[in-house]
């Protein structure tokens, strides 16, 4: 495996950390939680397995491991904070959605494979719940389910199709029409919808962290603001970091959208960005102008650039979508005021009844994009001990949650101490998409498309 780091810095609108590195300032959901960082590494250290990325993947992965085989030593490795990257910065989602929908799962894999991989993502939801419950993670999830609305006679035609196939495979989504879904939310612009009652919301950053609790408290060794800076492979592979080594047999890729940085797949698995803008607290009356007091169901609504909007603990409302971008040469960003200005002018043409409310955060991040949207599990390298999961498209608040229940049970059979597991999308190569520049001229094009198809369908 070559991997190469980018050590170019971002050219603009990184977020300073405040002075003692506490990484409050990246998001709102970071000002909620105490993001002080532990550790970094310092000196040469040997482990059984390394894992690389402090966000759900590897929390997930270290999580599954002291599991399954209490007795391995584990070491993870994060640049900044756990939590710093898209798990700390999501809109808290926890969703069973993969690849575009539903109907393109199985229009791609076929009703039988799409629906079993559908199971799979439902299973990523119930496992994200049951972490929270069991662990006791003050997370602020809310059991809100989820509602997926129709701005357009297109969608809501696509909409009806994919309904039924749900229904089909055995998922009980309900069906809204405008006076149903008025129940839950009232825009004049909403026509239709379909509510699925099992995803819920967290705060991100809360579940990171606590995450990173309960991996500590099993025995990983957790070290922040300790960034890879170059892989040796080999039959131990070695991880170098700035002031210290971490040698093990086996090592675990957990870096999403910031593997294309570490030359990890950089055509396959994209960075792409998205944004979000958050509201002061509402107030119930301000809510009840929009018929959102009551069911509290989170909601997006089906675009090729969907809004994705719920509320936090505290009544704010959280709004992001919009757009979703390559930047030049893969760069990376935490801010970018054309789609913040682009997401508020989208919210005010929606909620013209909330045109007092203000906006008091926003904020952004990076995640892996494949151009099938579907995800990748794997393991790579000339000695086979690499192992890596990605690429879930914006929709990872379940699955990288779940990763490491899909990984950890190869890595340990690899260990030779189980018997081997499936796992789906395993060592799957996502679709290649050209060299720079062409790559992200393609991207641009294929984001121009999607766009027009949004203006042509008046979604
Ligand atoms: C703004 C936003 C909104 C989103 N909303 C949703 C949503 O509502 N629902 C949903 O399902 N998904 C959502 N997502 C996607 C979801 O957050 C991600 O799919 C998921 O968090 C990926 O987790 P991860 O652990 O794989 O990656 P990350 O959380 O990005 O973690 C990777 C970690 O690796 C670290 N790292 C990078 N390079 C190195 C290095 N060289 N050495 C050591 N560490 C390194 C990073 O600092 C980072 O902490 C959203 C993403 C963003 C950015």
């Amino acid at each position: 495996m070559d991997l190469h780091l980018d050590t170019t810095p971002a050219r603009t609108a990184a977020v300073p950390f405040d002075a003692e590195g506490r990484y409050r300032s990246v998001s709102y959901w970071h000002e909620t939680v105490d993001m002080t960082p532990g550790p970094a590494l310092e000196g040469d250290i040997d482990c059984d397995v390394a894992v690389i990325g402090g966000g759900y993947t590897g929390l997930s992965v270290a999580y599954n491991l002291k599991r399954l085989a209490p007795d391995l030593d584990i070491v993870l490795l994060e640049k900044a904070v756990v939590g710093h990257g898209a798990s700390g910065r999501n809109g808290g989602f926890a969703m069973p959605l993969t690849g575009w929908d539903l109907l393109y799962t199985v229009r791609k894999l076929g009703e039988a494979a799409g629906g079993a991989v559908y199971r799979v993502m439902y299973d990523a939801v119930s496992h994200v719940k049951k972490l929270v419950a069991d662990h006791g993670i003050a997370c602020d999830l809310e059991a809100t389910g989820y509602a997926l609305i129709n701005t357009c006679a297109a969608r809501e035609r696509r909409a009806r199709k994919e309904y039924a196939c749900a229904h089909r495979l055995g998922f009980d989504h309900v069906w809204l029409d405008k006076a149903a879904l008025e129940e839950y939310i009232r825009c004049p612009r909403f026509r239709s919808g379909v509510f699925d009652p099992h995803p819920c919301v967290i705060n991100p950053a809360k579940l990171a962290r606590g995450m990173k609790g309960v991996v500590e408290r099993a025995g990983v060794r957790v070290f922040e603001r300790t960034p890879l800076e170059a892989l040796t492979a080999g039959p131990r592979v070695e991880l170098c970091t700035p002031k210290g080594r971490v040698r093990a047999p086996r090592a675990v890729l957990a870096v999403n959208g910031y593997g294309a940085a570490l030359g990890f797949m950089p055509a396959r698995i994209l960075p792409v960005h998205t944004f979000i803008v958050l509201t002061e607290p509402l107030t119930t009356a301000q809510l009840e102008r929009i018929g959102w007091a009551e069911k509290r169901a989170s909601l997006e609504t089906a675009r090729n650039f969907i809004h994705y909007f719920r509320l936090t603990a505290d009544n704010r409302i959280l709004f992001g979508g919009e757009d979703a971008t390559l930047y030049w040469r893969g760069r990376y960003y935490d801010r970018d005021p054309r789609v913040f200005d682009a997401l508020k002018a989208r919210f005010r043409a929606y909620f013209p009844d909330l045109a007092d409310v203000k906006f008091t955060r926003e904020w952004g991040g990076v995640l892996g994009v494949t151009f099938d949207m579907f995800p990748t599990f794997g393991v790579c390298g000339e000695h086979n001990n690499l192992y890596y999961a990605a690429g879930y498209s914006g929709h990872g608040v379940a699955l990288a949650n779940y990763a490491g229940a899909l990984l950890a049970p190869r890595i340990v059979a690899d260990l030779g101490r189980r018997e081997a597991a499936t796992a789906p999308f395993w060592n799957r190569t996502p679709p290649y998409l050209f060299q720079q520049p062409l790559r992200y001229a393609g991207m641009h094009a294929y984001r121009a498309a999607l766009r027009a198809g949004d203006i042509l369908q008046g979604a």
